[in-house]
């Protein structure tokens, strides 16, 4: 049997910031104390806010074979308070966070190809399942695929590390696709269009999508019309 890991508050020091694109950041925490968490799950953070509590949940982007730190990658958002109050963090500055949370994971036993699909830093669970899918070397005999939708050609997130995994795993495919592109010789235009083009066999692929709700309906919808069983889709809808 597998137990729940403990929900519990952690005292985070932030010891990495690294800005990915003009809007995005990813932070690395130090944790108080190890956290165990399952690859998809979140953490609330929180602070105040005019005096009063304020939280909101954020993906954990990095594996969790890696228990000691972990890693949020955050957009900031035009007069968002909590992803602002992120982006204005200094190395050495503190976060209340409280995890592990949610449900979204992977299903296992694996029987079939996989699908990641995400817009923007909806990668982050994703990125976290498929490093961890590697590292426990669970998809060996299947195909990987990882489709990242970005607006402009310079904010494809986890670019290099991506093509990294791509060069030491045959079986891993990356396609970032880029909906407003500049001088850009990729895949352009939407995600989902873009899951239909490559994946030709529906019903032999199980699908995880992360984004904004907008993006998740309209990817489920594309890919239900398309022929992809509605059951095998998985996915976190972000509000
Ligand atoms: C389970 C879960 C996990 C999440 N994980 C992450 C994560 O890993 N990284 C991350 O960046 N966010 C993540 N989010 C979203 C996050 O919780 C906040 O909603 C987001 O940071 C905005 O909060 P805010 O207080 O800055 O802005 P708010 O005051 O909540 O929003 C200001 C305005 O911006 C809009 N908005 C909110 N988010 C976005 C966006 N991404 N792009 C464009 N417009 C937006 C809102 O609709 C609102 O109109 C997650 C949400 C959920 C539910």
């Amino acid at each position: 049997m597998h137990l729940m890991p403990i929900i519990q508050f952690y005292d985070a020091v932030v010891s990495d910031i690294l800005a990915q694109t003009s809007t995005v950041k990813t932070f690395t925490f130090d944790m108080d104390k190890p956290i165990e968490f399952q690859a998809g799950q979140f953490v609330m953070a929180h602070t105040t806010k005019e005096g009063q509590p304020f939280k909101k949940p954020y993906s954990i982007a990095s594996p969790p074979y890696i228990q000691d730190k972990i890693q949020l990658c955050i957009k900031k958002v035009d007069g968002g308070f909590m992803s602002n109050h992120f982006h204005n963090l200094k190395m050495g500055d503190r976060m209340k966070l409280q995890g592990p949370m949610g449900v979204f994971k992977i299903k296992e036993p694996i029987q079939r190809d996989l699908a990641f699909v995400a817009t923007g830093t909806g990668i982050a669970p994703l990125r976290g399942m498929i490093l961890n899918l590697y590292h426990q070397k669970k998809v060996d005999s299947i195909k990987v695929w990882c489709f990242l939708g970005v607006r402009y050609d310079d904010e494809v997130l986890f670019w290099d590390e991506f093509q990294k995994l791509e060069k030491e795993h045959s079986n891993f495919k990356f396609i970032p696709t880029v909906s407003r592109p500049k001088n850009w010789t990729g895949e352009t235009g939407y995600v989902q269009e873009k899951v239909k083009k490559y994946l030709t066999s529906p019903k032999d692929v199980d699908i995880y999508a992360c984004g904004l709700a907008a993006m998740i309906e309209q990817t489920i919808k594309v890919l239900g019309e398309a022929g992809f069983p509605p059951e095998q889709m998985h996915y976190e809808k972000w509000t």
